[in-house]
């Protein structure tokens, strides 16, 4: 390991909180505690102590202090950690005394986690696992976040390249010994085998239908419809807040306004499209083009309209909805006569899923639609339990290996023993990408243990 400088940073939220973390990693974070605290605590064990400044002696801060020495500690190194009381000056007066002490420095953004990636103590997939548990949004997000932390993609990669690992031993001693009595002929047929079936289990890892993924970016609803129809007034109410400015005029909303909710645990992203029509002003016109791409790329449509308002191919509707469902919702049925007006039905060439009553102003139907959302986003994250995958990144890496095996496969196995080789170690390699452990030593390590070559 190389001589490495010991970091240190507070760990916890904005100032002032009632208590505040500071963090302290590397080599000389026990120096940096005794400094501070005049004594290194029991390994693991809250210990109350007076946190001095080292230079004018000055009491800080009371604090609790915690010393975990390597290599079990979070980032594998020396970690030291003080729980103070969470004031601006507190802090101020602890990171200014921990940065006079020889050798420490602040620590940059994410270097702990990196400390720990490059220690072995998380793995790629946990570090984004990591990353995604703290921003998560709401429960579904957060579990799937958790079991990433926990190895859900890493250690099944790990285990997958395990075994391509020992596969590609098996070829590779075929190459290299085939002329050695004392190595078994048949060395293909299992390798072969076992390539087959890691290929099927990652084939059907990735045959999940993005649900992990899905879950990660959230349920995409577009409140879209022509002017006036009242979907800002919607957006807001089901966002129960003023998130979109509702105005009594035509085209104000002149952007795509999102709001993340969170319904029954599940995450759904609400986009409240500009008004989509024709219009000559330009600033508008961006507006409603941006209003039409991301409608269009929405699982779900709330096509709002005013029943009142006469036919709707004369206000326009997005085209391209063809991936999303849609939901037709006749708005301002407070109004007389709206709730019962016949004139305004489906949008043209499209198929409406579901047609709901409400009137966003007052509130009447807001309860069946909120039941009806819900309904769908369960629905829609139904099975993301069994979800592994939740990034384009490990997607890439395992179609990858799937591609590599399936040339592996491709081959003729009497002539080709070398190109073989090559495919399945392409195929390990880019699982050892995804974990972030490329190393072809380990390669030989198996050849070594499993034959006793003996010379
Ligand atoms: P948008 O252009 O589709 O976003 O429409 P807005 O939400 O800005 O609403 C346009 C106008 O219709 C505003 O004056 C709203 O107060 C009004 N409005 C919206 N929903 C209702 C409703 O359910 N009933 C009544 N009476 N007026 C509504």
């Amino acid at each position: 390991m190389p001589d490495r400088s010991t970091i240190f940073a507070l760990s916890s939220g904005r100032p002032p909180a009632a208590i505040a973390v500071v963090r302290v990693s590397g080599p000389r974070a026990g120096i940096a505690l005794e400094k501070l605290i005049g004594r290194l605590p029991e390994p693991r064990k809250a210990a109350l102590a007076r946190v001095r400044d080292p230079a004018s002696n000055e009491i800080i801060d009371e604090a609790l202090a915690l010393w975990f020495p390597a290599p079990h500690s979070e980032t594998g190194e020396d970690i030291a950690e003080l729980q103070l009381h969470g004031g601006q000056a507190v802090i101020a007066g602890v990171l200014d005394a921990l940065a006079m002490v020889e050798g420490c420095r602040p620590a940059e953004a994410g270097e702990f986690t990196r400390r720990a990636f490059e220690n072995g103590r998380l793995d790629l997939t946990a570090v984004e696992g990591l990353a995604d548990l703290v921003a998560a949004e709401t429960q579904a997000q957060r579990r799937l976040a958790f079991r990433q932390l926990k190895g859900l993609i890493g250690d099944r990669a790990e285990a997958w390249r395990r075994r391509l690992i020992e596969a590609l031993a098996l070829v590779e001693a075929r190459i290299d010994f085939s002329d050695e009595a004392d190595v078994p002929e048949d060395l293909l047929g299992p390798a072969l085998h076992a390539a087959q079936q890691l290929r099927d289990e990652i084939a059907g890892v990735l045959a999940d239908g993005r649900r992990g993924e899905r879950l990660r970016d959230g349920l995409v609803v577009a409140i879209a419809g022509p002017p006036n129809a009242g979907k800002s007034t919607l957006l807001n109410r089901l966002a129960r807040r003023e998130a979109a400015i509702v105005s009594p005029y035509a085209g104000t909303t002149r952007d795509v306004i999102e709001v993340h909710l969170d319904l029954d645990g599940y995450p759904v992203t609400l986009l409240d499209t500009a008004g989509i029509r024709d219009s000559a002003e330009p600033v508008e016109q961006e507006g409603v083009r941006r209003a039409r791409e991301r409608a269009a790329a929405a699982d779900l449509v709330l096509w709002v309209i005013d029943p009142s308002v006469g036919g709707l191919a004369a206000n326009g509707y997005p085209e391209n909805l063809a991936d999303a469902e849609i939901w037709l919702v006749r708005n301002k049925i407070d109004l007389a006569g709206n709730s019962t007006c016949a004139n305004a039905t489906e949008p043209d060439n499209y198929e409406c899923k579901f047609t709901l009553s409400i009137s966003a102003l007052t509130g009447i139907g807001m309860d069946v639609l909120t039941a009806a959302l819900s309904a769908y986003a369960k629905t829609y994250f139904a099975a993301t339990e069994s979800a592994v995958i939740t990034r384009a990144r490990h997607r890439h890496a395992l179609e990858e290996t799937v591609a590599a095996l399936d040339r592996a496969l491709a081959r003729d196995y009497s002539t080709d023993e070398e190109l073989i080789a090559e495919e399945l170690r392409a195929a390990a390699t880019t699982l050892g990408r995804l974990t972030g452990r490329v190393d072809v030593e380990d390669i030989l390590d198996v050849i070594f243990r499993n034959f006793c070559i003996g010379k």
